[in-house]
């Protein structure tokens, strides 16, 4: 079972803008591609992933309502191969009445991205978001840029000692570009709290660093915490898995990352 636990999703007629506008905040960083469900589930399925959670970023409140009726809509297509994360604005109205509305609808967790947000997420402004997520819904942060401290990992850390029954999803080895710092902080404080529910993904950042680089950050936060992910648009699930077989894992840990944990997170398993 290979699980892609980190992939965005744009409605067809603005996923090409929508890939550009991402591609040009991260220095013109190369997009695989551009951001359909189509493409993702084909390339996807070609490689060999068998389910994806899929979401999207509300960069403005008035878009969060359209993009968790959008990302139902795509669950409700394909229920076998998509799980749905929901969208949600710190400075949208009625959080609390949105976030039982996503539920009703069938998604199983939230994504935030407070650098294209513009809030730091332990800022008080999402506190609402985390207390009506608590115990119900994991919350996929992004995390980590080197021009920004408002996705920091001390920032993560903060929200955890916060909201304690919050399941956290640290994307990106929950400090892009800031790695030692995101395993060091967090990996000590998974070992010394083995019951905290911090989780994290390998996305966008194999492609930064040594495969010997990649197993000690996985080892450092414990491979039933670490989901692989391909962050698509931006890599292709083939690429990204071929970087991922260049990693020596034990055949558990591959299993963990590769889907497992996921299934885990979930509550599936
Ligand atoms: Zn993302």
């Amino acid at each position: 079972m290979i699980i892609d636990a980190h992939a965005h999703i744009f409605p067809d007629k603005i996923a090409q803008k929508a890939s550009a506008g991402i591609s040009e905040f991260y220095g013109g960083m190369n997009m695989d591609s551009g951001g359909t469900l189509n493409e993702l589930l084909q390339k996807g399925s070609e490689a060999g992933v068998d389910r994806f959670i899929v979401q999207s970023v509300a960069t403005v409140p008035e878009q969060v309502t359209a993009i968790n009726d959008y990302i139902s809509y795509c669950v409700d297509k394909y229920p076998d191969k998509l799980i749905g994360f929901g969208a949600m604005h710190p400075d949208f109205p009625d959080i609390q009445k949105e976030i039982e509305r996503l539920i009703s609808l069938g998604l199983r967790g939230i994504k935030l991205h407070s650098d294209f947000q513009n809030f730091a997420i332990d800022d008080e402004k999402a506190f609402p978001i985390y207390e009506a997520s608590e115990g119900r819904l994991p919350i996929l942060f992004h995390c980590g840029d080197p021009r920004s401290d408002r996705s920091s990992p001390d920032r993560l850390m903060n929200v955890v000692k916060r909201f304690p029954r919050l399941t956290v999803i640290g994307a990106h080895f929950a400090g892009w570009t800031v790695w030692e710092k995101s395993s060091e902080l967090l990996g000590k404080y998974i070992r010394e709290n083995p019951k905290c529910r911090i989780y994290t993904d390998c996305s966008s950042s194999l492609y930064a660093m040594s495969p010997n680089h990649a197993e000690n950050l996985i080892r450092k936060f414990g491979a039933d915490r670490v989901m692989w992910g391909t962050d698509y648009p931006m890599w292709n699930a083939k690429e990204e898995l071929a970087r991922f077989d260049k990693l020596s894992l034990t055949p558990r840990e591959r299993e963990l990352v590769l889907g497992k944990t996921a299934l885990k997170l979930l509550g599936e398993i």
